[in-house]
């Protein structure tokens, strides 16, 4: 890496963290992941759920959770971000139900967003046409994928996904909405992950993130990557990142501790 971009990463980094130690990243958005259903259309070979997924909830349920979350961001005066997830959460009949009434309550208060993650294979013409009146409270739908080609992604998703799954994120972008890309690197995808900010580039999306496989669940029958195989990736991808900070995508930390060196301003933040 050159001095110069050395610089600017840091300088970049430094004042991430001075945002962060003045407590305005924490009073911008309390994040939470909601876990609609458990079930899902894909079995993928990464996956850390089991095979036995827990009966859904009811909507009237979800509904009054939602209440008590936008309840608790009032009286705590944070703005909230809460993002749908699974499972696959559009997989569940009452999803747009749901959207709708968290866009009822929004339009009381309009202080939190609801993004939502997919494994992308649903997402069709249709899909958007319903999504599109709730664009207002869906910034970004993030999509899976696991490879740069059928090959790998469909040997860990399972084959058709990878065309299907692009093309969800193809219409997403073309229809206005904010998408995002997740990575899973295992052995099974090592050399790919090099060139998941090539296809982040091509298909246009504002947000690429990497983590490392949690070898739990079905995730147990892949192999995690070695540490200098991470710090190799690592490299490679936090220059390349740098690269692509202007393009607006840019690379996020994942769930093991030492991922997080892949989010140079949490890395500070730990280390701190
Ligand atoms: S990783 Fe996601 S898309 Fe794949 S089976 Fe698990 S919940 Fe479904």
């Amino acid at each position: 890496m050159s001095d110069d971009r050395g610089l600017l990463r840091y300088k970049k980094a430094l004042s991430e963290l001075q945002d962060r130690i003045r407590g305005k990243a924490v009073r911008e958005g309390f994040y939470v992941q909601w876990h609609l259903t458990d079930r899902c259309n894909l079995r993928c070979k990464h996956c850390y759920y089991s095979d036995a997924p827990i009966k859904d909830l009811p909507p009237e349920q979800l509904k009054g959770i939602f209440d008590k979350y936008l309840k608790s961001i009032l009286k705590w005066k944070l703005k909230g971000t809460i993002c749908l997830i699974g499972g696959e959460p559009i997989l569940r009949d009452d999803f747009f139900e749901l959207l709708d009434y968290i866009y009822t309550r929004w339009k009381e208060h309009p202080i939190f967003s609801a993004p939502f993650m997919s494994n992308g294979v649903r997402i069709d013409e249709e899909f958007i046409s319903r999504l599109e009146p709730y664009s207002a409270i869906v910034p970004q739908i993030q999509v899976s994928l696991d490879g740069t080609c059928e090959e790998t992604h469909g040997f860990i998703r399972g084959k058709g996904s990878f065309e299907k799954a692009k093309k969800g994120l193809r219409l997403l972008h073309e229809n206005g909405f904010g998408t995002a890309l997740h990575f899973v690197v295992s052995k099974t995808n090592y050399k790919d992950a090099f060139d998941v900010m090539k296809l982040g580039d091509e298909l246009k999306v504002t947000r690429v993130t990497v983590s490392r496989l949690v070898p739990e669940g079905r995730g147990c029958t892949l192999e995690m990557i070695t540490s200098p195989e991470l710090k190799e990736l690592w490299t490679y991808l936090s220059e390349r990142c740098i690269d692509s900070y202007p393009k607006g995508v840019f690379l996020a930390r994942g769930r093991c501790d030492l991922w997080h060196l892949a989010d140079i301003p949490s890395t500070l933040y730990s280390l701190k």
